[in-house]
């Protein structure tokens, strides 16, 4: 059910016993009176009843409540225009019955309910109400035939046909103005009123003269309506030829008259001939209706395609190998920083680029239209305005049957921010990595010497102990004290004999080979861990850094010597006992005159 239906059938709804039903009535009474007056043949009939079409329509329009107070008022109305027209009050009641009966016949055959989709767009809806019609107008030949005592054929067929079209005519016309807003515009509108202007007049062409046989002007006036204003337009094209055609025929104006001398065989003429305007014309119309629906759908659909890529950053292309022709979304264009109405081809996309991506993306896309492969990758662009667009492209290959591509629809996200982002992260991440490796590389080195420290030999030690343990190697460690340092640093400063211990560290690094490791522990003391080494292998080892000190250029009048104090690891000793030993071997070196190595007897 539509908008504009619903309002309407609102409206109706609170309309009560006046209101539209009364409208109705009055219409139906105005139609009548008209129609009597104009069209009325011998047998007292008139050529079309559009009455019978303004009630159906409004059964189709109008709930339950509304119905029922309609319908007393069409009755009010056919009681006056057939008593106003001559007929006995019996005939008058009978008729009056016969057009309330086909009214809710036609009514129920199209479904009994209100606002049930009597979409006449749909061919079969419109056959179905063809068909209601006329077994509407049928039937209520047969009541009115019956209630009023008239049997003739002349007088069944004629009222009959008479009901059916002013339901094919009417009907319609009211339906597509209630249900359709875009309808009700159409007709509102300025072109409305210019066709239905050169409708009236082609039709007054055709009925207002007999010189000229021009009935076929009025065939084209319907092509001409349908055709700029589809079904509506058909149906209102067709209200205009029925009322200039029968309204001139009835002044004896046209060509029906001249033909057709008798009232009948004119009112059957005119009939006959609205009937195949009807058919001619609505195979068109319904197509056409059809057509700009599904227009209207496609221009929905890509519009909402649109906004949809457009709150996602992600548009679309289609890119035709053969030709390298390209077709873009306006939000692939707009991402890629191209005018909204340009038409770049796949050469120029490729060209925004930067170099370093350029022959890849090109070498994916080649993959995927050589092999009609699927293809996803990640580019940069630089647009027209110089900024650097990342790009997450993918998408599929369409192949025909020979398995020729003939075509790659893809996808284009702008993934710049998520990129950006990703960047500032990895800098940071490098950032805190380095700053954390200083951090741990200053936590264990002596800041003097630039060589392990305390913390850092100890850990060493440990280390080694854990191996030597697993492993049963031997482990050795070497206490190192500086001789009399005391005595430099009174003679020569503070500062020479910092730079005597930063040289004596350099001299101890240089000995530690292998898995060999020293580190200053102390002020002037350093400790050398030796795995897999004896205490007894290490003697040579002391002498030569003893040896390689006594060639030292200290830069001063200076005699440096070193006391070294070493201790072999034994079973059931912690890293306690150890040092401890070492120690003991170191003030044994000392006490023995210092200058000299001493070893842990165990
Ligand atoms: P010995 O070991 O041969 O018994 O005599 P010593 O003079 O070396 O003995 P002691 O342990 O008494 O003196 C160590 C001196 O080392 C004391 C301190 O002034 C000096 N010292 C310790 N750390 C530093 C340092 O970082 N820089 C300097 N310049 N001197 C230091
Ligand atoms: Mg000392
Ligand atoms: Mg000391």
């Amino acid at each position: 059910m539509s908008k504009g239906e619903l309002a309407l059938t609102d409206r109706v709804s609170r309309a009560g016993y006046f209101g539209w039903p009364m409208l109705v009535g009055i219409a139906w009474l105005a139609c009548a009176v008209i129609a009597l007056d104009l069209t009325q043949g011998a047998d007292g009939i008139a050529a079309v009843w559009p009455s019978s079409g303004i009630f159906v329509a409004a059964l189709l329009l109008m709930g339950p409540r509304d119905r029922v107070v309609t319908a007393a008022w069409v009755a009010v109305a056919s009681m006056i225009s057939n008593m106003w027209s001559g007929s006995s009050f019996l005939a008058t009641t009978g008729y009056t019955v016969a057009n309330l009966l086909e009214g809710y016949l036609v009514f129920a055959l199209m479904g009994g309910k209100t606002g049930n989709s009597v979409t006449l767009e749909r061919p079969l809806s419109t056959l179905r109400f063809a068909a209601a019609a006329i077994v509407g107008g049928c039937a209520s030949a047969l009541m009115a035939g019956l209630l009023s005592l008239n049997l003739s054929y002349a007088f069944l067929s004629s009222w009959a046909s008479t009901v059916s079209l002013g339901m094919l005519i009417v009907t319609p016309v009211i339906l597509f103005v209630a249900n359709d807003p875009q309808d009700r515009r159409n007709l509102l509108s300025f072109r409305s009123a210019w066709t239905v202007t050169v409708v009236a007049i082609l039709s007054i062409a055709a009925f207002g003269q007999a010189d000229i046989p021009l009935l076929f002007l009025p065939v084209m006036a319907m092509a001409l309506a349908t055709t700029t204003m589809g079904l509506s337009g058909a149906a209102v094209a067709l209200t205009v030829i029925a009322i200039i055609g029968s309204v001139l025929t009835a002044f004896n104006a046209g060509p029906v008259t001249l033909f057709f001398p008798s009232t009948e065989q004119q009112v059957l003429f005119f009939q006959v001939y609205l009937v195949a305007l009807i058919a001619s014309s609505m195979p068109l119309a319904i197509l056409l209706a059809q057509r700009e629906k599904g227009l209207a759908e496609v221009a929905e659909t890509a519009r909402l395609l649109e906004i949809a890529e457009h709150a996602a950053k992600v548009g679309h292309f289609r890119f035709c190998p053969q030709d390298s022709s390209a077709r873009w979304s306006r939000e692939a264009l707009r991402i890629c920083g191209f005018d909204e109405d340009a038409e770049p081809r796949f050469e120029d996309w490729l060209a925004l680029h930067v170099s370093e991506d350029r022959g890849r993306v090109r070498a994916f896309i080649l993959e995927a239209s050589t092999h009609a492969l699927p293809f996803a990758f990640e580019s940069r662009i630089e647009t027209p305005t110089g900024e650097i667009v990342h790009l997450d492209c993918r998408g599929e290959a369409e192949a025909d049957e020979d398995g020729r591509v003939v075509e790659l629809f893809g996808t284009i996200l702008d993934v710049t921010e998520r990129a950006e982002t990703m960047q500032h992260l990895e800098i940071a991440r490098a950032k805190a990595e380095r700053e954390a490796a200083e951090v741990r590389m200053l936590a264990a080195t002596d800041p003097l010497t630039g060589m392990p420290n305390r913390r850092c030999i100890l850990a060493n030690l440990a280390e080694a102990m854990d191996r030597s343990d697993l492993a049963g190697d031997p482990l050795t460690v070497a206490m190192v004290d500086i001789d009399y340092f005391k005595s430099v640093n009174d003679r020569f400063g503070h500062g020479v004999g910092d730079r005597v211990i930063k040289q004596i560290a350099d001299i101890l690094s240089e000995a530690a080979i292998d898995a060999d490791t020293v580190g200053r522990i102390g002020g002037e003391e350093f400790l050398f861990v030796f795995p897999g080494r004896r205490a007894a292998d290490l003697a040579v080892r002391c002498e030569a850094i003893r040896h390689r000190l006594s060639q030292q250029d200290w830069g001063q009048p200076l005699q440096v010597t070193l006391s070294i104090g070493l201790a072999e690891l034994q079973p059931g000793w912690d890293d306690r006992d150890l040092l401890r030993a070492a120690d003991e071997a170191l003030y044994a070196a000392k006490h023995a005159g210092r200058d000299r190595h001493a070893v842990h007897a165990a």
